[in-house]
């Protein structure tokens, strides 16, 4: 079917206005927001009920067109962008953006797949309830999209990522039915668990068109501090002790090295060093606790004093007011935007058991140091989930350099493999990381996920090209 002749009946589903097929107007859809993958597509369609999103499956199934699901196009895979054939049509959810409902006394709430993340934490807090997903990008990013990569971000710690905080969903399958698991059920053992199966499959297997979330006690106290460190394993050796002391209501236990922060004070406006004087690394962590909490504080200060003496830190800010924590999140949360505007980089997301991760950090820089002398890494993460964004910037040119990237990919992976770890903790494989995919999975994991591919989507029309 010509492009015009397939416009015209997808605007008949969804309005002339919602189906763009003028690259300039496309442009937005088909770049991922780093500009880091570039593809073509036939045409952009905003369907704004599940039904419109099944009509054009269904268009699309008759007319062996492909489909690419795009939520707030944040990923860090270049899983949202249609390749480059122009061959696919891109099925963006923006619009898909209402609160349906919001249940207190359940503890749950319905939701579309298009409602940026930001909007669904606000409507909890509104009945003060917490959604606890909280990432970087949350302004930006959708639901669909958190469930689509699983998303994990600050809190995995204490409330795990996407797939822990989900009660149901609702996906259109690439033949166009609509499934409707929206159940805000805690229990169902009646077989298979579906909804698992569309999490995590970043858009290969269907288009998640609702869900029904999970909420939980909103804090009414928290503490937020920066410390500073000697070394990764002080700061292993510190969460632990932490947690002994004040129990699970450690929620968030970021590990970022130094040099990251001299990006953020280089590119980020008025950010600036919290702490008197340098060092190699910084904890940001944060506790919460509901209810009775006036020992919370006394508690943490305790943990410090104790940390000071055994010299597992060196400094400790505690933000005194909403707007210090604030300001301290922000040295944290605009580090990948920092690092974007100081030129390439390699770019990973991996994760070892917590307690390897020093040891990682040191087999990693000492393999790295050897094949390209003093690499500027850039390392930061979830060290409470043992995740690592371990990322180096390229030592010269405007343009990432693919075949160093990928020898870069290979030393790190290698030493994660060692590890029994992940080269992929939390942003999915997307079209960046399927060859480590078929490297490091086992032939037989790789053919079961095949065999599932195959049974959702046996023309393989769900975003080709992507994880596998
Ligand atoms: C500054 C910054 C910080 C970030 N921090 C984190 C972090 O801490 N933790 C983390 O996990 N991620 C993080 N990310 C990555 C990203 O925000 C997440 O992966 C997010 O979940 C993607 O959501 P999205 O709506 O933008 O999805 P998109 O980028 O649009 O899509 C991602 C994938 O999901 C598929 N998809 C999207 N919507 C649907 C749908 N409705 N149905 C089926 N498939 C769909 C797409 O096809 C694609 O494969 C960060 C990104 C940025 C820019």
């Amino acid at each position: 079917m010509t492009t015009p002749a397939l416009a015209s009946r997808l605007a008949d589903i969804v309005g002339t206005a919602n189906v763009l097929v003028d690259d300039a107007a496309m442009l937005p859809y088909t770049v991922d927001w780093r500009g880091a993958y570039r593809g073509r597509a036939l045409a952009v369609v905003r369907p704004d009920t599940t039904e419109a999103v099944a009509a054009v499956m269904r268009l699309c199934a008759e007319t062996g067109t492909s489909v690419v699901p795009q939520g707030g196009n944040t990923g860090m895979c270049g899983g949202a962008v249609p390749d480059a054939t122009g061959t696919a049509v891109v099925v963006a959810l923006g619009r898909m953006d209402r609160i349906l409902s919001v249940d207190a006394l359940d503890n749950s709430m319905v939701v579309e797949a298009g409602c940026v993340l930001s909007r669904v934490q606000d409507a909890a807090a509104g009945v003060d309830r917490l959604f606890p997903l909280s990432l970087a990008a949350e302004g930006s990013c959708q639901i669909g999209g958190n469930l689509a990569t699983n998303a994990g971000g600050i809190n995995v710690l204490r409330y795990g990522n996407m797939r822990d905080l989900v009660l149901g969903l609702e996906a259109v399958t690439p033949d166009g039915s609509i499934w409707n698991g929206l159940r805000a059920l805690r229990k169902d053992n009646r077989g298979y668990d579906l909804k698992q199966l569309f999490i995590g499959s970043e858009g290969t297997l269907g288009v998640i068109t609702r869900a029904v979330l999970k909420l939980l006690p909103r804090p009414s106290e928290r503490i937020t501090a920066m410390l500073g460190l000697g070394s990764a394993i002080a700061a292993v050796q510190l969460l632990s002790r932490l947690r002994e002391r004040c129990g699970d209501i450690v929620s968030a236990y970021e590990l970022i090295g130094r040099p990251c922060f001299e990006l953020v004070w280089r590119h980020i406006p008025d950010t600036r060093d919290p702490m008197a004087g340098p060092h190699p690394w910084y904890v940001l962590v944060e506790l919460a606790a509901v209810g009775e909490s006036e020992r919370l504080r006394e508690n943490f200060e305790s943990v410090l004093a104790e940390a000071m003496e055994r010299e597992w830190i060196a400094d400790a800010v505690i933000a005194e007011s909403v707007a210090q924590a604030q300001a301290l999140w922000r040295l944290r949360e605009t580090i990948p935007e920092a690092t974007l505007a100081e030129g390439p980089a390699f770019r990973s997301d991996v994760a070892v058991p917590v307690n390897q991760v020093p040891r990682l950090l040191t087999e990693a820089v000492a393999a790295l140091s050897a094949r390209w002398p003093h690499p500027r890494i850039i390392c930061f993460g979830h060290l409470g989930d043992g995740n690592l964004h371990f990322n180096v910037l390229a030592q010269s040119g405007d343009e990432l350099d693919p075949v160093w990237s990928a020898a870069v990919a290979d030393v790190l992976y290698d030493a994660v493999d060692r590890y029994e770890g992940s080269f992929s903790a939390e942003h999915g494989i997307g079209q960046a990381k399927r060859a480590a995919l078929v490297r490091y999975k086992s032939e037989a994991e790789i053919a079961l996920m095949r065999a599932v591919k195959r049974t959702f989507d046996p023309d393989n029309r769900m975003n080709p090209g992507k994880l596998l």
